[in-house]
């Protein structure tokens, strides 16, 4: 037990944490009825909006060009792949921390296309080079049951309030939409939970909470919603050497490496609006 947090889980609630692992000395703490994993201390909005300066998108391959730009479009094909066999009808489409809006550029037309991202570059250049209908815009200030599906890649894991989001896009949704938490780091998984602070997805100030299934089940009780279903994207993605990687798993572990890729270490997870 870890005593010294006088903090509440910002998913359940609860005050008892263990140590979960660390990353370059900073503590990362467990809940221990929900399982959320987070760094604590939180940093604050100033040190964010620092570390989320004009040059992030641009250095992280957003915008579809280069080699991480390439390997990501392949995995938008297995994800709206995915994606459209749990959806099965179209509707308004609400992609949260849209980027530079290239996800969407590949959506079926047949979906009414939204995105929203705290970016203004990136925002512009979805509009200029992707022709999406996209804003500067906090998910608070969308309209009301507007939306059939809220989608979020790569994204939820940096929130500061994930409840507080959940609830939120729950109001924004109509009735039996979906919010679709996808891409997400699944500290249930067999590489994270041998790996703990070297789980490669593991980094502070960018991703804040890290969930596993218990906690995707407890955000979705407490936000309105049922899991419908739960994906875990590996095979099959460019990101995938199923030989190389078991070997690496023993291989990185004794020599104090990363962690690397592997089938548990990320999910989406489908929820429904009740
Ligand atoms: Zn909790």
């Amino acid at each position: 037990m870890v005593d010294d947090i006088q903090k509440q889980c910002r998913v359940c609630g609860h005050q008892e944490f263990s140590m979960w692992g660390n990353r370059d000395g900073l503590p990362l703490y467990q809940c221990k009825n929900c399982e959320l994993v987070f760094f604590f201390p939180y940093p604050t909005q100033e040190e964010l909006e620092v570390y989320y300066n004009s040059s992030y998108h641009a250095e992280r391959g957003y915008g579809g060009s280069g080699n991480a730009g390439q390997l990501r479009k392949q995995m938008y094909e297995l994800d709206i792949k995915d994606l459209e066999k749990k959806l099965r009808s179209y509707g308004r489409f609400l992609d949260v921390g849209c980027a530079e809006g290239v996800f969407l550029s590949m959506l079926n037309n047949r979906w009414e296309k939204c995105g929203i991202d705290i970016s203004q570059p990136a925002v512009e250049q979805a509009r200029q080079k992707e022709g999406i209908e996209a804003e500067v815009k906090e998910i608070s200030e969308v309209k009301d049951n507007s939306f059939d599906v809220v989608h979020l890649r790569g994204v939820f894991e940096h929130m500061l309030d994930p409840l507080e989001f959940v609830k939120i896009s729950n109001q924004k949704l109509k009735n039996n939409g979906f919010l679709v938490l996808s891409n997400t780091p699944n500290i249930g998984g067999l590489v994270p939970a041998l790996f703990r602070g070297r789980f490669k997805l593991v980094i502070p100030n960018e991703h804040l909470h890290y969930f596993s299934v218990r906690t995707m089940h407890t955000l979705a009780e407490l936000g309105g919603f049922v899991i419908k279903d739960i994906t875990y994207p590996y095979f099959g993605s460019p990101y995938c050497s199923f030989w190389k990687d078991m070997i690496d798993i023993p291989i990185n572990l004794v020599t104090g490496k990363m962690s690397p890729p592997f089938w548990g270490n990320i999910f989406t997870v489908y929820m429904q609006k009740i």
